[in-house]
């Protein structure tokens, strides 16, 4: 039982135990139950993470990539000894099932395997001969003192989609969890320390806007990961710019799956179901639109009302539940607003998840929404508008392939979309045309991999590098080029003329 719990700030290895002029409340979303609190930090506890960062990166930096990397081999052995105890800790404040929660573990602990490759992927260039005798060279260096603001979805992915790569560069890092799940980050920030990492190389500061703000602005912050709402990634992006920082800026998404006549209808319905509802649809590779191409709309919508009738929404510590509550009651409640507000526009509720009932007294006050399916959805409508980031798909239904690319295109979003076809031909020709930058074909959630790139375009992603993979690699380093000349007895004396390569 987490009752009582207090998160503290992580700084120089160990949690820190000074006073916090405020704090939050971390909530069990099944219960609707007050479980702890997390300090927030002000400027003080801000500039005591980075000072801690910045005094730990000359060591860290000149440490061996073989000392680096044992330190990045020893955290992927205690990430996998703690992935069910980190799995049901996220549960515990996200609220996701925890399966689920052990998948993101397991998606962040492959970006930490890429990270174990990072004698390789900083391996520079080298030209001999450039000239005469002389030699051409590029080295990648870590930047300083690096910063990732992380969000509430998933706490434990996220981060790693960013620090493992950081720190594996040779920088050193400070986090800002979201406030809503705290406890993981402090999780890994120990695990961290076992692995034998430095003190000082990671740390943790919670908090809002106040501890954001602070990291943006600060001098000795040198570059900026931000994953989370396009409003605060733009702002974050233009903040962080300002103050001479390197940026990217992740955002929100709305994410089309487009079913084509000749798709397999039955996989097609598996999928937007599995995309729409899986962690309550609060993932920012959701599906949150079907696009049924006609004729398929009636026949689609069947199917998926079918599987949504199946769907067990309860607790995420209970084994039986595949989909939990919403993060917290207030999301609950604006994500259940768009059920009328779509009606009142004219969509019909095909499936209305105010109804679901979950087991047990103590869930009384959980965050329950179930899964809801919205028919005849136009772009228009609030539902299509905004990013709902719940368990509410909707189904906009299109008369061509070409009526389908055109809503994707004019969408502000461009993180992730998926087509269902058994077409080759138009499936190729989608994912040459669509302007998204992360597309499946008859896979309804493409996630990139730890050694690809995650990251969308248009307004889900501000900033020109995508999160880990060589792009990570490239963030979170500079380039330098080297041009040497090591004289020989035949060195010829002086030369005033221009550098040329001959
Ligand atoms: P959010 O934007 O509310 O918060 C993200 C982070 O910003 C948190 O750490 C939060 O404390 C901080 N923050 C909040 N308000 C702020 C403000 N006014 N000024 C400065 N900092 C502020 O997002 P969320 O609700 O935690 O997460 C859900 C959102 O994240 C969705 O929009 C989802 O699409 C997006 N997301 C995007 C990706 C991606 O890869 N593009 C991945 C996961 C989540």
């Amino acid at each position: 039982m987490n009752a009582g719990k207090h998160v503290r700030h992580w700084i120089n290895g160990k949690p820190y135990d000074g006073p916090a002029e405020r704090q939050g409340d971390i909530h069990d979303p099944a219960t609707g139950r007050t479980t702890g609190k997390v300090d927030f930090a002000s400027a003080e506890e801000v500039n005591a993470a980075v000072a801690a960062a910045r005094a730990a990166f000359p060591g860290w930096r000149d440490a061996s990539l073989a000392r680096r990397t044992a330190v990045l081999f020893r955290f992927r052995e205690l990430l996998a000894a703690h992935r069910d105890e980190l799995a049901a800790l996220i549960s515990s404040e996200h609220g996701k099932v925890v399966s689920d929660a052990a998948g993101e573990v397991a998606r962040g602990l492959e970006v930490v395997e890429f990270a174990c490759g990072i004698p390789h992927l900083l391996k520079g260039g080298f030209s001999e001969n450039v000239s005469g005798r002389v030699d051409a060279y590029s080295i990648l260096q870590p930047l300083g003192v690096v910063a990732g603001i992380t969000p509430f979805n998933f706490p434990a992915m996220v981060p790693m989609w960013m620090f493992p790569v950081a720190i594996a560069c040779g920088n050193t890092f400070v986090l800002k969890p979201s406030e809503k799940d705290p406890s993981a980050s402090v999780r890994l920030a120990e695990l961290w320390a076992d692995a034998g990492l430095p003190d000082g190389v990671f740390n943790v500061v919670h908090g809002d806007k106040a501890a954001v703000d602070g990291l943006l602005e600060h001098p000795d912050v040198k570059a900026v990961s931000f994953v989370g709402s396009t409003p605060i990634a733009r702002y974050v992006y233009e903040t962080a710019a300002r103050h001479g920082k390197r940026v990217q800026a992740l955002g929100g998404a709305k994410n089309h799956m487009v079913v084509l006549p000749d798709a397999d209808l039955d996989l097609a319905a598996d999928a937007a179901v599995s995309a729409g509802f899986g962690s309550a649809g609060e993932r920012c590779m959701a599906i949150s639109v079907v696009v049924a191409v006609d004729p398929v709309g009636d026949r689609l919508l069947d199917r998926i009302r079918e599987r949504v009738a199946d769907l067990r929404v309860g607790p995420g510590d209970d084994p039986r539940s595949q989909m939990g509550p919403l993060v917290t009651r207030e999301h609950r409640d604006k994500v259940a607003s768009y059920i009328d507000g779509a009606r009142e526009q004219g969509a019909t509720v095909a499936v209305d998840g105010r109804e679901v009932e979950v087991e047990g007294a103590e869930h009384a006050g959980g965050f329950w929404l179930g899964p809801t399916v919205l028919d005849h959805v136009t772009p228009q409508m609030d539902a299509y508008r905004d990013e709902i980031f719940g368990p509410v798909l909707s189904v906009v239904r299109v008369g061509s392939y070409d009526e389908a690319m055109a809503l994707i295109a004019a969408n502000p979003y461009g993180n992730g979309t998926a087509i269902f076809t058994n077409d080759g031909g138009a499936a190729r020709r989608f994912q040459n045309e669509v302007e998204v930058g992360m597309v499946g074909i008859n896979v309804p959630i493409p996630v990139p991999m730890a050694y690809y790139s995650f990251g969308g375009w248009k307004d889900s992603l501000f900033g020109d590098s995508h999160a880990h993979g060589m792009e990570g690699v490239h963030f979170y380093t500079r380039t330098k080029a080297v041009t040497a000349r090591w004289l020989d007895p035949s060195h010829g004396g002086v030369n005033l003329g221009f550098p040329t390569n001959c």
